[in-house]
């Protein structure tokens, strides 16, 4: 679904993009984890991929 209001579009971005992603188990985890909170794995990485316009 597009997103027109840019503002919209930055919050859903944040949302959706400010978070760690276990390379391991693919739990989602908050931004600030040092580690996975599911297999305390320290293989984390940035979720990024921009949301679709
Ligand atoms: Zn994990």
């Amino acid at each position: 679904m597009p997103i027109a209001d840019p503002l919209k579009l930055q919050i859903a971005q944040k949302k959706l993009l400010m978070v760690k992603i276990c390379r391991k188990c693919g739990a989602r985890n908050a931004p600030t984890a040092e580690r996975c909170r599911k297999c305390r794995s320290y293989n984390l990485r940035w979720k990024k991929r921009s949301v679709q316009k």
